[in-house]
């Protein structure tokens, strides 16, 4: 027997949420908090449910499959608590400055050969500015553009100056990651070299550049429900096209390193509350899926996913991208997204535009 504390009439009140969502409303953060503080699974399946509901709607059967390619490793000045690349933390992690082409093309084919279709630059420092890295990594974008087999996106850190992101429009990027990593009132707590300000200013540039934007955080910092939920609702507010939900894998030398993992189901549970608040966003798991929800791993798209970053992350390594394949192909999931196609770009900025 059972003795978990259900409540009989939430079915019916998560049947009147999600119709809301399916026909275009959008649920209050109120409402979204009763979801992020659901306890007893039997809710959290129904929740499930509902959120794989949201994403056969909107994304259909689709899933966008990302990767990336660390064009520049360690020895970040920032001192980001999870992070093994900062200078500050003691971890294995490897160092070497910004690459060549050949790395970068050869990612892009790599990715190529098991149809991905989406690559991303990602380098460890803090930020770009004008000068002659900026004239690198334009360079870069072009070289992966010209493999004409990718859609060139970057993660590039902080930007300080419109011209950086225009430049980086000129050269072919086509979308940007950025994540606004945590809540607001949490940042803090995980980051002070830098400010949450200055990540959502990056994030004005680029959408003014015309770039769109990737972007989402990190969950099982030690942050609250309130704060996910608020990370949410701020990614709703900024106008991300993409939200990659990154699960924290502790690693040795961070000040994270000894943080309890978030349980399984807390994690769908956070992805469907996602999908409920940013119903037509390509919501992405990312880094940490593999450690954290090890078997339960396929259940990401049960609970409204619509994205996968495949091969390994920046500093940890994912389970291979023949198995990923195979697990979609077992969900009846289709990887085969037009990823040169945002087709619904229109109505997440109305989207945003209305909520702010
Ligand atoms: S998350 Fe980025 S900015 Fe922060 S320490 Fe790591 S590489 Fe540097």
């Amino acid at each position: 027997m059972n003795d978990e504390v259900v409540d009989a009439n939430f079915p019916t009140r998560l049947a009147r949420l999600g119709t809301r969502v399916l026909n275009g409303g959008a649920i209050t953060r109120a409402e979204a908090m009763e979801l992020f503080a659901l306890e007893a699974s039997a809710d959290i399946f129904d929740l499930l449910a509902w959120a794989n509901r949201l994403r056969e709607h909107f994304k259909g059967n689709k899933i966008h499959l990302c990767s990336i390619v660390n064009a520049k490793a360690g020895a970040c000045s920032e001192n980001c608590s999870f992070c093994a690349q900062s200078a500050f933390h003691q971890t294995a992690s490897p160092r070497y400055g910004f690459v060549d082409p050949e790395p970068v093309v050869a990612a892009a084919e790599e990715a190529n050969r098991h149809g991905v279709t989406a690559v991303g630059l990602v380098a460890a420092w803090k930020g770009l500015n004008e000068g002659p890295m900026l004239d690198e990594v334009c360079e870069r974008i072009r070289d992966l553009a010209a493999t004409g087999k990718t859609r060139p996106d970057a993660s590039l850190g902080i930007i300080k100056s419109q011209k950086v992101a225009d430049r980086l429009k000129a050269a072919g990027l086509s979308c940007y990651g950025h994540n606004l990593e945590t809540s607001r009132r949490f940042f803090p707590q995980q980051c002070s070299t830098h400010s949450y300000e200055d990540r959502v200013e990056t994030i004005g540039y680029l959408k003014r550049a015309g770039i769109k934007i990737c972007s989402g955080g990190i969950i099982g910092m030690g942050e609250t429900r309130e704060d996910r939920c608020d990370l949410a609702f701020a990614l709703k507010e900024v106008g991300a096209n993409v939200v990659p939900i990154n699960i924290l894998n502790p690693i040795p030398g961070t000040p994270f390193a000894n943080q309890t993992p978030l349980p399984p189901l807390e994690i769908l549970k956070t992805i469907a509350c996602f999908r409920f608040i940013l119903p037509r966003q390509e919501i992405m798991i990312a880094g940490g899926r593999t450690v954290n929800l090890r078997d339960m791993q396929s259940m990401v798209f049960t609970a409204g996913a619509s994205a996968l970053m495949v091969g390994n992350y920046l500093t940890t390594l994912n389970q291979p991208v023949a198995k990923d394949l195979q697990m979609l192909k077992d969900l009846g999931l289709d990887p085969n997204w037009d990823d040169h196609d945002f087709a619904d770009q229109e109505a997440l900025e109305s989207v945003a535009s209305t909520a702010a």
